[in-house]
């Protein structure tokens, strides 16, 4: 770490993906640009590092699909059916989710900016894959993607944050790591002019034309989260870093931003209920357990208690975990019998799994600690509702149950072949949805009065007003990526174009 340089055209509070790509896109822009990172460099980049880096931008089909990833082979085009994603349906997607509530100038700018962002990042040197093992069923011999989400980031989450950094410190950037951010400081025009940084020996004042928070929500801020998401918030897991405790929205807002979007929602999942306090660099995203669509979810008295086939599990993973947080003891279970275990995600097939196998649903039940006689009465009762019709797990198709409640709505397959396999979760909270105001073009934080605040941007996790209660998969790298691009370029604008200092 160096410190000697006090003054800065840009400041980027943060190191994650919206932070680096504000910092390329600032450095491109010709803005002298440092990263202020909280974590120590081996513990660096964010809820990023944990991700599987899956990305949702719209494409209009195949051609749009090589333009990124030019290495795709024709042999390899034909086996595989990517549909297109059009930009009206990721923009109906994300309105459906959010119950309507997603801000529409926001979204708009995220539809619009999405695939011209994921090219510009191939362009700075990221490379992207398809999302094979995850976002894709073998259908008539041809792998047939699904759900919108197509492609990630080489290396997953860990090979996007390594890779973001390498392209902004070789363009230029500076990068101070255990370089905590803990206030802004504002001119008496409300101009922000630089920032308070606590590093490991002490405080430091740095001088910017132009700060960008990009610091991530407050997910693992125990207190923050009871405050504002509720009861037995502060007993849910945390999926990632540690770090990201509410600093840069606590700055903003006593700098005088406004708050806004969904205080009170975030994203959650089924999270191994083994798995410690916060995430595991080693682990990643994998103690998640995201292919209960092919099974049933039941609570510790064998009950079910959510349409586990609501919609692909891209547009319902986000909001089970608040499901499974309000189940006794906060935990639940995942079943599959040997009809679909071929057909799990990647991440069932981890060492680190709570794991149960038996021939029979009572031993199963013994297995996992749920009351016997409860499941059996539930896997009878819904054995019995199961529809006739066509099961196609890469499409919504209908294949539903009658009769109970909840219902299973697509993909309900007796379970009826043994051996069984069992998985207990808990809650794993992602990200916080409540946050700052940006405006939508500019990515400039907004005051109480909607008046932009000058030299103040932000993006990423800590920018509520696109989320709301629930989540389409791929969503927050994408549009921590458009806003953190938007954010970077205007901030540079606004640090080269300020003719005097104040
Ligand atoms: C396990 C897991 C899997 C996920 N998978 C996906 C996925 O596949 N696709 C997807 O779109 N989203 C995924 N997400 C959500 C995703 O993490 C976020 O949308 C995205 O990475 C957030 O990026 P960000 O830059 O806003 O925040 P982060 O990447 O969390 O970065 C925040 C940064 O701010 C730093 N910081 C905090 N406070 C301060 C301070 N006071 N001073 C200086 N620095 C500070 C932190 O140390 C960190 O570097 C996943 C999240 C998790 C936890």
């Amino acid at each position: 770490m160096t410190a000697e340089r006090l003054r800065f055209d840009v400041v980027v509070v943060g190191a994650g993906n919206a932070a680096l790509c504000a910092a390329l896109a600032a450095r491109e822009a010709g803005a002298a640009v440092l990263v202020l990172e909280k974590a120590p460099e081996h513990l660096r980049g964010g809820n990023t590092y944990f991700t599987g880096g899956g990305y949702r931008f719209p494409y209009r089909g195949i051609d749009d699909i090589r333009a990124l990833i030019p290495d795709l082979t024709d042999e390899e085009v034909r086996g595989i059916d990517v549909g297109s994603y059009p930009q009206a349906q990721f923009y109906d997607d994300l309105m459906r989710v959010t119950e309507g509530l997603a801000d529409q100038e926001m979204t708009q700018t995220l539809v619009s900016q999405a695939f011209p962002t994921v090219l510009w990042m191939k362009d700075r040197g990221l490379r992207w894959v398809l999302l094979y093992g995850r976002q894709a069923y073998r259908v008539g011999g041809v792998l047939t993607f699904w759900g919108g989400l197509i492609a990630e980031g080489i290396g997953g989450g860990a090979g996007i944050s390594d890779r973001l950094f390498e392209l902004a410190v070789g363009a230029g950037c500076s990068v101070w790591y255990d370089a905590k951010a803990t206030r802004l400081h504002t001119h008496r025009t409300g101009r922000v002019t630089g920032l308070t940084v606590r590093l490991p020996d002490g405080d430091r004042d740095v001088e910017a034309a132009a700060v960008v928070l990009a610091a991530g929500g407050f997910e693992a801020n125990p207190e923050w989260r009871t405050r504002y998401l509720g009861r037995d918030w502060e007993l849910a897991r945390v999926r990632g870093t540690r770090y990201n405790t509410g600093d840069g929205i606590r700055m903003a807002l006593e700098a005088g931003a406004q708050p806004f979007g969904h205080w009170s929602g975030c994203h959650a999942v089924q999270w191994d209920i083994a798995s410690p306090p916060f995430g595991d660099r080693k682990i990643g995203d994998l103690f998640q357990k995201h292919s209960y669509p092919l099974g049933l979810m039941v609570n510790i008295h064998g009950e079910r208690f959510v349409d586990e086939g609501a919609d692909f599990r891209n547009y319902t993973y986000a909001k089970y975990g608040r499901d499974v947080l309000a189940q006794p003891q906060r935990i639940a279970f995942q079943l599959f019998d040997a009809k679909v275990m071929h057909a799990l995600r990647d991440e069932y097939r981890i060492t680190a799994i709570t794991k149960a196998t038996s021939d029979s649903i009572a031993g199963l039940a013994d297995g996992l600690g749920i009351d016997r006689d409860g499941l059996v009465r539930t896997i009878r009762e819904y054995n019995a509702a199961v529809q006739p019709g066509e099961y196609n797990p890469a499409i919504l198709d209908g294949k539903r149950t009658a009769g109970i409640t909840p219902p299973k709505s697509n993909w309900a397959l007796p379970l009826d072949t043994p051996p069984y396999a069992g998985f207990a979760v808990t809650c794993g909270i992602t990200f916080t949805f409540g946050g700052l105001r940006v405006d939508p073009h500019t990515a400039q934080v907004l005051d109480t009065e909607d008046r932009p605040l000058p030299g103040l941007f932000a993006a990423g996790e800590l920018v509520g007003g696109l989320f709301y209660h629930n989540y389409p998969g791929g969503s927050g790298l994408m549009a921590g990526a458009v806003y953190g691009k938007l954010a970077g370029e205007h901030a540079a604008r606004a640090a080269l174009s300020r003719i005097a200092p104040l």
